[in-house]
């Protein structure tokens, strides 16, 4: 994957593309949709992407909603508006089509804590256990599973595997540590976690809760297991709006990523909704990665069809495998 990412840059810089800068008079929302239907492109966009980002997206929505989206799309071109992770998900799924990431930097820090060469070896000491691994993370830890989940059907998919049978679950130790007292499940956890989640502070979400007695404290199953304590829903990105939109109270304190307030809005123009502050002053509970990519950037690379996501085709034959048996059994649960 490396090689890759090396050699989209090595390309963009020939063509002048990191320096470029966008005529401001340009109507950016205007030229994108002509570039939509000029190159038969579809735009997807993760939740956590800017308003204006959600705004020009065909799809938005979390891991699962969105790989689903990219295995049955037909369009020529999937412009992925998220992180590397998930353009790389599109692209296992989607070989003969080309994925573009507006910024190829759109890293993750769940995904970069389990180096596929680490996790292999730590994978040897458990020979008897399976691996179900969270969908963020890269094709390499793809490639070393056996069942991708993601945190909307991560109970179902841990509830399919026989209870016998022992099991890893990675990257992520706070979804892991969760899933274990949902399930009943005693899995051996990989020590992975999302920056973004874990910086949360219980202290200043509980004063906010002083001051806004009547809102409810809804939660990612990322955030740490004192967090999640107090929460009064726990859910993926796309099951906190759905509860959103069901429940009955006006304000909420939202504990993951603020970018999800967008839809929130959007869905509920009458209620409140208040990001849940970080243990610090900084805006650190702004996915830094998921905010690389901007309007200006998923326009050019629209217009230059770059930077592009390229895989080995042996490993995305690997990965797509745990992809597979996922999409099976939400598809026989009803997910
Ligand atoms: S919010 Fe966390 S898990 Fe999601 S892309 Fe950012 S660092 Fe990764």
């Amino acid at each position: 994957m490396f090689m890759a990412l090396t050699e989209a840059k090595k390309n963009l810089q020939k063509k002048g593309f990191l320096d470029m800068e966008v005529d401001v008079k340009l109507d950016l929302f205007a030229e994108i949709e002509r570039l939509k239907k000029e190159k038969n492109a579809i735009i997807l966009a993760h939740y956590y992407q800017e308003p204006d980002i959600q705004d020009v997206a065909d799809y938005i929505g979390d891991s699962l909603g969105l790989s689903q989206q990219a295995a049955k799309t037909d369009a020529d071109i999937i412009v992925f508006a998220g992180v590397h992770f998930m353009a790389e998900t599109a692209k296992i799924l989607s070989p003969q089509k080309k994925v573009l990431l507006p910024d190829l930097k759109a890293g993750c820090s769940l995904a970069d804590s389990a180096p596929p060469e680490l996790f292999a070896k730590f994978r040897e000491k458990y020979p008897d256990h399976i691996v179900i691994s969270y969908i963020n993370c890269s094709a390499g830890i793809k490639a070393l599973s056996d069942i991708i989940c993601t945190s909307s059907n991560a109970e179902k998919i841990i509830e399919s595997v026989p209870k016998d049978q022992p099991i890893i679950f990675a990257p992520d130790r706070n979804l892991g540590s969760y899933l274990i007292k949902k399930t009943g499940r005693d899995m051996v956890l990989w020590n992975g976690a999302c920056m973004v989640h874990e910086i949360f502070s219980l202290e200043k979400i509980t004063k906010l809760k002083v001051r806004h007695p009547d809102a409810k404290i809804i939660a990612h199953p990322e955030c740490e297991a004192a967090v999640l304590q107090v929460a009064d829903f726990i859910g993926s990105t796309t099951g906190l709006l759905k509860f959103t939109q069901r429940d009955s109270a006006q304000e909420y304190i939202v504990v993951t990523e603020t970018g999800i307030l967008h839809q929130m809005q959007k869905e509920n123009p009458g209620k409140t909704f208040i990001p849940a502050p970080p243990n610090n002053a900084c805006a650190c509970n702004d996915c830094p990665h998921m905010k690389l990519n901007t309007l200006e950037k998923l326009y050019l690379c629209m217009e230059y069809e770059e930077p592009e996501i390229t895989m080995d085709e042996e490993l995305r034959i690997a990965a797509k495998k745990p992809i597979d048996r996922m999409l099976d059994i939400s598809a026989k649960a009803g997910l």
